[in-house]
């Protein structure tokens, strides 16, 4: 059956096809908590929503196994069981999510045009961007053998099932150090692997790595592949001795963190939006909003800080609130 929508005509879009247009009052684009957040406010503020889940329904935390830190779930939660509740709650109120991934995008104008699948053309008057971002991986096999199996890319999230137990992260970044300091709290030993021979880190989490006592640095070294029977028990490097040659070392551990940085999901907006140097969306600090007037960002696609659940859901609302404000000065 066709659903009726407020406009629906046929426009060219710029590569000259025939795409049938729809206009909206709130498109978002992501399905994180942000985005779901976003959702539910929106939708409770009568904007109806349209919701695009992009490439990965759920986000970054439906590759997480247990959350234990978001508010709310004592027992704690899991991340897939979670994104569907958000899900739930956000459809609850009439949100419609739908399955497309937006890939282009023009915001030169008051009405914001979004092209999905670079087929179906929306035109909106606020788009909230909650893209996300992705961590980067090392590109190893393994890394997809041991998913779910100790291998994870976020320290604050997993890193309590390591407690007492040996761990690793790579990277010599702001992030790896981070997540090292944060799991020596809490692991027996971390070994910090770092391709090089010094850290990339500011100078504070360089110095502050160093002389942490369970945390051991392997200079010069990379990482092979892992093994173990179903999970982690351990890692193979190899370590760069320069004129002496290569080095190929095992150690024992039961979890391999990623530290190597995040990529922002931003790339299609940044024609428009404004960006940092790394890509992170910039907002007016203490709202949502950015550059474009109707456009707003939340969760980690504008935060290279925080990057928790929670700190996403949090900004999801404020992108809502500060949609239904703009509309409101809008139309009176
Ligand atoms: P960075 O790009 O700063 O660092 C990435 C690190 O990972 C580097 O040490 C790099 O090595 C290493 N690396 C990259 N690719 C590989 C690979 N394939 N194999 C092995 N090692 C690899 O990313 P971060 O995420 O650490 O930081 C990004 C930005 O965010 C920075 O500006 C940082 O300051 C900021 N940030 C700030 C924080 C804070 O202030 N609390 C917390 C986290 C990040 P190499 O040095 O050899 O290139």
């Amino acid at each position: 059956m066709f659903k009726p929508l407020d406009i629906n005509d046929n426009k060219e879009n710029k590569t000259g096809e025939t795409t049938a247009s729809e206009h909206l009052k709130c498109l978002i684009i992501g399905s994180g908590p942000a985005g779901y957040t976003a959702a539910i406010y929106a939708a409770r503020a009568n904007l109806s929503p349209v919701m695009y889940e992009g490439l990965q329904p759920g986000g970054q935390l439906t590759t997480t196994t247990e959350v234990e830190n978001y508010p709310g779930y004592p027992e704690g939660v899991t991340g897939p069981v979670m994104m569907e509740d958000l899900k739930k709650q956000a459809e609850r109120f009439g949100t419609d999510v739908r399955w497309g991934m937006a890939t282009r995008v023009d915001f030169s104008g008051e009405i914001h045009k979004v092209w999905i699948d670079d087929e179906k053309l929306i035109e909106a008057e606020t788009v909230i961007i909650a893209t996300g971002a992705t961590a980067k991986y090392l590109g190893l096999e393994d890394e997809k053998k041991y998913a779910g199996g100790g291998v994870s890319a976020c320290a604050t999230c997993d890193g309590f099932f390591y407690r007492g137990k040996d761990v690793a992260v790579v990277g010599g970044g702001d992030t790896a150090t981070e997540e090292a300091m944060y799991l020596a709290g809490l692991c027996n030993k971390v070994y910090l692997i770092v391709r090089r021979d010094e850290l990339r880190a500011s100078k504070v989490m360089a110095e502050r790595t160093m002389k942490t006592p369970n945390i051991e640095i392997l200079w010069k070294h990379q990482t092979k592949g892992l093994f173990g029977d179903g999970v982690v028990e351990g890692a193979t490097l190899v370590k760069n001795q320069g004129e002496a040659g290569e080095e190929e070392v095992k150690i024992k551990i039961d979890g391999f963190f990623l530290g190597i940085g995040h990529t922002p999901n931003s790339d299609i907006f940044k024609d428009y939006v404004n960006t940092n140097e790394v890509g992170y969306i910039k907002t007016i600090p203490g709202t949502s909003k950015t550059n474009v007037p109707g456009v707003f960002a939340c969760g980690d696609v504008q935060d290279d800080q925080y990057r928790q659940a929670v700190t996403a859901a949090g900004s999801g609302c404020m992108a809502a609130i500060d949609a239904e404000r703009y509309l409101s000065e809008k139309h009176g």
